[in-house]
């Protein structure tokens, strides 16, 4: 995608669970090359309306619209083929493999017709061609010196890492974070945080879904918070820290 184009819109999105209202009437855009942050307080709804938009939960109401394309009938998988790929807040992995199999593993499960059974009928070009993706994905995010450990154990920064390096094998053009530095130290954030820039730098846009305020203000270019379900402001990350209602609402000052 070009530099600017509308990449994702979600539009007045709602979901229901049972009486409850988690996500209400909330709208904004991600613009092609912008990181985009999506943070409030625990059970803003945050994470259902991440879900809503990587196909994982129905909508109740509104759409949800990549590149043009309404997404509300797809998949997770053929939401993965427009384009749009996720890592999940916890991380998913096979401790017993390397990291270039746990990487190799997930790309090809997230692939067109990846399942387990299929891989295992790969022939080998087939197979090099999807180690050499997972190896050069790897290389991508400065992580190709651990490929051969044991991704069980990586410390929390570097597997999560590994699985953007996972998520990255899809050739995205949009990448969706849900909290990737929830328990990180302070080292393994910079790196983090260095790893997003870069990928930006290359022309990705990224969804970041977050708690942590100080993360999210140094990285994206634009910020929506949420609070019980709705959208209190939208904005640059100047504009947020300024406004008196996510003062009040989520630092509680
Ligand atoms: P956040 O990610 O911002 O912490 P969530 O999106 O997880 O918030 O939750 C928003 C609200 O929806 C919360 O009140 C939560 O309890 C509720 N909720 C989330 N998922 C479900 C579900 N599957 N069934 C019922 N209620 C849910
Ligand atoms: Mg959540």
């Amino acid at each position: 995608p070009q530099r600017g184009e509308l990449l994702l819109q979600v539009q007045a999105v709602r979901k229901e669970f049972g009486g409850l209202v988690a996500v209400n009437d909330i709208s904004f855009d991600i613009r092609a090359g912008d990181i985009v942050g999506l943070i409030g307080p625990n059970g803003a709804g945050k994470s259902t309306t991440f879900n809503l938009i990587t196909g994982v939960l129905g909508l109740t109401k509104g759409a949800v619209r990549f590149r043009g394309q309404p997404v509300g009938g797809l998949s997770s998988r053929q939401i993965a083929q427009a384009g749009m790929s996720r890592t999940f807040q916890h991380v998913k992995m096979i401790p017993e493999m390397t990291v270039l199999e746990n990487v190799a593993l997930g790309g090809y499960l997230r692939s067109r017709s990846g399942t387990l059974k299929a891989m295992l009928r790969l022939d080998r070009s087939e197979e090099r061609g999807l180690f050499a993706e997972a190896e050069a994905q790897l290389q991508r995010i400065g992580m190709a010196h651990q490929m051969h450990e044991l991704a069980g154990n990586l410390a929390l920064g570097p597997q999560r890492l590994m699985e953007i390096a996972r998520a990255l094998c899809t050739d995205p053009a949009l990448l969706l974070l849900d909290e990737p530095a929830a328990g990180l130290r302070h080292q393994e954030k910079q790196a983090l945080a260095g790893v997003l820039r870069q990928l930006k730098a290359e022309g990705l846009s990224i969804l970041l879904v977050e708690h942590d305020m100080d993360f999210v203000m140094g990285l994206t270019d634009r910020i929506v918070v949420m609070e019980f379900g709705t959208r209190l402001i939208e904005g640059t990350p100047a504009e947020v820290q300024a406004s008196p209602i996510v003062r009040a609402a989520y630092l509680g000052t």
